[in-house]
């Protein structure tokens, strides 16, 4: 895909960041996915006054963004990712010192890198229960109603935290594109003997911290070195990582990829359609169709929202891992490392084919629930919201 905004505003921090949890490509559809569907409306006016003018879409992958700052010597200052932006600048800044990112002795603030994530085990029937194995207090389904509950002035602006309603639209930007990544969900647990077990069942387990332990390995070798993707395409348009050699990797970018040249391959095949497929026509291929099963059960609030999303995509957590087969299984630091190997399946489809096709459906999914829950929070002629809001 081509809208890389990312490479040219933020070319030097890019260097310095060489993993996008999530691949930037990913994050910046949904975004702008939310974009199109809230444009003209009051709570698209409300994102645009409160992100002074900055889209959703590169919002989107502002979290990530200032993950360059983790490494820096301390106390040197931040550099700019917002060029013209001196307020919401200095409001991620803030945000980032109240989460720092290596725990101070004594201290029990979180650091902002555990915000993107939660590591529910991936096995048949699971479901997010605050407080069950591989939640956390501040993990991503806490996070996700964290923001929610800001922006409807349930929760005040100088919160401990530091999410003001700006930075509150900027990682929920984010976060909601991450929630609908399975290995952002989801995680597999290994027994000492590098079986995928369920912990639940007792024994000793040891997490594979989404993937990033893992090398995998496809059946078609072409895929996994992504060069049938990227033909054609500039070199800004290729992800910085899809090397097909981490299982966490090739979901947050080869399988964006891949999600986005399927759209692109439907549109092509539309009787109508004539020459070269932009980048608005792909977000709108996503904008103006509804998505299946996204939306949340009836009279829930948004601030209930990620737990359903959570508990949606756990299955397919479940299942990207239970098409492979995972060898040479060491355990390092009490996690799991080692091969994953694409299990030929009987429905005949690819990893890299069916991941794609998993990962247009989260696209979808998540670009239509960022602009509802925004929305739900926002729009101040809604009752729910305008309820909330009388409460600040
Ligand atoms: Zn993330």
């Amino acid at each position: 895909m081509r809208f890389r905004i990312i490479t040219f505003t933020c070319a030097t921090l890019l260097l310095a960041v060489p993993v996008f949890p999530y691949g930037a490509l990913g994050h910046e559809t949904v975004g702008a996915i939310a974009d199109m569907k809230l444009a003209g409306t009051p709570a698209g006016a409300q994102v645009t006054k409160l992100l002074n003018g900055l889209t959703l879409s590169r919002a989107s992958v502002l979290a990530d963004e200032i993950k360059g700052w983790d490494r820096l010597p301390k106390g040197q200052p931040k550099p700019t990712i917002l060029k013209n932006q001196p307020r919401l600048q200095e409001q991620l800044v803030a945000f980032w010192n109240a989460n720092p990112p290596t725990k101070a002795k004594g201290s029990d603030a979180p650091t902002h890198k555990e915000f993107h994530y939660t590591d529910v085990p991936a096995v048949d029937g699971s479901k997010y229960v605050k407080g069950n194995l591989g939640t956390e207090p501040y993990d991503i389904v806490q996070m996700i109603p964290f923001c929610a509950r800001v922006l409807l002035g349930e929760e005040p602006e100088n919160n401990d935290r530091k999410i003001t309603k700006p930075v509150a639209l900027i990682l929920l930007a984010h976060y909601v594109g991450d929630i609908h990544q399975p290995l952002h969900v989801g995680n597999a647990y290994f027994s000492t003997a590098g079986n995928l077990v369920n912990p639940s069942k007792g024994g000793k387990s040891f997490p594979d911290h989404g993937g990033n332990g893992f090398r995998i390995i496809l059946a078609d070798e072409k895929n996994a070195k992504g060069d049938t993707k990227s033909k054609g395409k500039p070199s800004s348009q290729k992800s910085n990582k899809s090397k097909g050699t981490n299982l966490h990797s090739f979901w947050d970018s080869e399988a964006v990829d891949e999600a986005l040249k399927q759209v692109d391959e439907t549109i092509e095949s539309q009787p109508n359609h004539k020459g070269k497929v932009t980048d608005e026509q792909v977000i709108a291929w996503f904008a103006n169709a509804e998505p299946t099963d996204w939306k949340p059960p009836a009279k829930s609030k948004p601030t209930e929202w990620a737990q359903f999303w959570a508990n949606d995509i756990l299955p397919m957590s479940t299942q990207a891992h239970e098409r492979l087969a995972f060898s040479n299984v060491t355990i390092k630091n009490d996690s799991a490392n080692g091969d994953a190997t694409e299990i030929k399946m009987p429905d005949g489809i690819s990893y890299l084919n069916w991941a794609g096709q998993r990962t247009q459906e989260e696209l979808h999914k998540a670009g239509w629930r960022l602009a509802a829950i925004i929305e739900a929070c926002l729009d101040t002629e809604k009752p729910a919201a305008k309820k909330s809001k009388s409460t600040q």
